[in-house]
């Protein structure tokens, strides 16, 4: 059988969502990549620090998210959203 790859692409503004899963209870969080942090928080950052089903805190590796939102803002605001697009690929069973 051939081997085939299927390719989808996703253009910026359409990378607008994220989706956390909580470690411990497996409920998802979708987070706005698109709404900038409000300043003025107690904890300013994108990720929240925990699940807000069960509260447990989420990791480091999940709070990397907060480093990559500003980059995602600042390449809407550089007007690359309809010249810049990822490319996904996934096998075709
Ligand atoms: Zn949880």
């Amino acid at each position: 059988m051939p081997f085939m790859r299927k390719q989808t692409t996703i253009s910026l503004e359409d990378l607008r969502y994220v989706s956390i899963q909580c470690a411990r209870c497996k409920s998802r969080m979708i987070l706005d990549l698109g709404v900038p942090v409000q300043l003025g928080l107690e904890r300013p950052q994108f990720v929240p620090r925990g699940c807000g089903v069960c509260n447990e805190p989420f990791d480091s590796a999940v709070q990397r998210l907060n480093k990559f939102q500003p980059v995602y803002l600042e390449l809407l605001e550089a007007h690359l959203k309809e010249r810049l697009c990822f490319v996904a690929e996934s096998e075709i069973t």
